[in-house]
């Protein structure tokens, strides 16, 4: 514990989070909610609003003079300003409120649009979870397509695919798909992208597959020009539908690589593939500002779990609130789409 008082107290949870507990009257709980949840510039920007309509903007309310006309709940502090409420993942001062004052905000992606997962293990390399309890699980979640992408050969450690073992693994999903009921399962692979950025399996193998997601798990240290030269000729190869893990940064332990990201975004929309928002809490990747621009470049972003066990579905909630942290709206997910959609949109990748 840091501090306490009567109305409020400071602690640090084991995780190593501090929490700030603030108690404010009912009349200001918007008003407190808005004003210490931030963010701070886009609080200042509220405050001269609200100056320019001779009103008062603080932690207790929206004042005119002495009297309180609004406060509390979010949503009358942002009508006393002449907005619509401005949902809390896009409070960045980043054109939200020119945004909300054109009526322009998006209709930010939530959980329940997902209809689908495309990144996932199973204990055929580095999964915790059957090919079967893996459908289950996603299943149960409200899932209506689960792409299974193992890792390629190259991640040794991770006891990666061959052509060989992909081959059993499709066979093994064509059987699997004709007793499951309310789920269907695709076939892929989390390829490596080689330091050349040719892929870790034959275009013959990779053919068979519904989706192919490419991925540097090596050499994050390239330069610039060649690390971005080595993701497009990666992307060019006519298999390649996803980019996974974008950045390649684990938070905490591993600096993003150096990569020209809007040049990979551009090269995305003329070759048609898309990118991946990955979903995993230590990777959190694409960025927030690599979804905007995604979304500016008509690239779409697949929300993936990434999981490596049933219960790492829930990472999926994570995935949503970074998307909505970037703008996305349903409509700029690529597995918000209907299956037989999705299918249009991955063929339309392959060359
Ligand atoms: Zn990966
Ligand atoms: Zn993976």
């Amino acid at each position: 514990m840091l501090s306490q008082g009567p109305t409020r107290a400071s602690v640090v949870l084991k995780s190593g989070l501090q929490v700030d507990l603030r108690v404010v009257d009912e009349a200001s709980y918007g008003a407190a909610l808005c004003y210490f949840t931030g963010s701070k510039t886009h609080n200042i920007t509220l405050r001269r609003l609200a100056q320019e309509r001779g009103l008062k903007l603080n932690e207790y309310g929206v004042f005119r003079g002495r009297e309180r006309i609004a406060g509390a709940d979010e949503t009358s502090v942002y009508a006393a300003l002449g907005l619509p409420f401005i949902a809390p993942e896009l409070r960045e001062d980043r054109g939200e409120i020119t945004a909300a004052r054109a009526g322009r905000l998006p209709q930010l992606v939530d959980l329940a649009d997902l209809r689908g997962d495309l990144h996932v293990h199973t204990t055929a390399t580095d999964g915790h979870h059957t090919l079967a309890q893996m459908a289950l699980a996603a299943k149960v979640l409200g899932l209506s397509y689960l792409a299974i992408t193992e890792h390629s050969r190259r991640l040794a450690m991770a006891h990666g695919l061959d052509p060989r073992r992909l081959a059993e693994q499709c066979d093994a999903i064509d059987r699997l798909n004709q007793n499951l009921e309310g789920i269907v399962l695709l076939k892929g692979i989390e390829v490596d992208v080689l330091e050349d950025g040719s892929l870790d399996l034959p275009d013959a193998s990779l053919a068979r597959l519904d989706l192919v997601i490419g991925a540097v798990h090596s050499r994050f240290d390239l330069p610039r020009a060649r690390q971005t030269e080595r993701i497009l000729r990666a992307m060019d190869n006519p298999c390649f539908t996803l980019l996974a893990h974008p950045t390649g940064r684990v938070i905490d332990s591993r600096a993003p690589y150096d990569v020209d990201m809007l040049r990979v975004i551009r090269h995305a929309r003329r070759r048609g593939c898309f990118l991946e928002l990955n979903a995993h809490p230590e990777r959190l990747d694409l960025l927030d500002s690599h979804c905007i621009m995604a979304k500016e470049e008509g690239v779409l972003v697949a929300i993936n779990s990434d999981a490596h066990s049933r219960d790492d579905f829930v990472h999926l909630r994570l995935g949503i609130g970074q998307a909505r942290r970037g703008w996305l709206a349903a409509a700029d997910v690529l597995n918000t789409r209907p299956l037989p959609e999705l299918r249009r949109l991955l063929a339309q990748v392959r060359r």
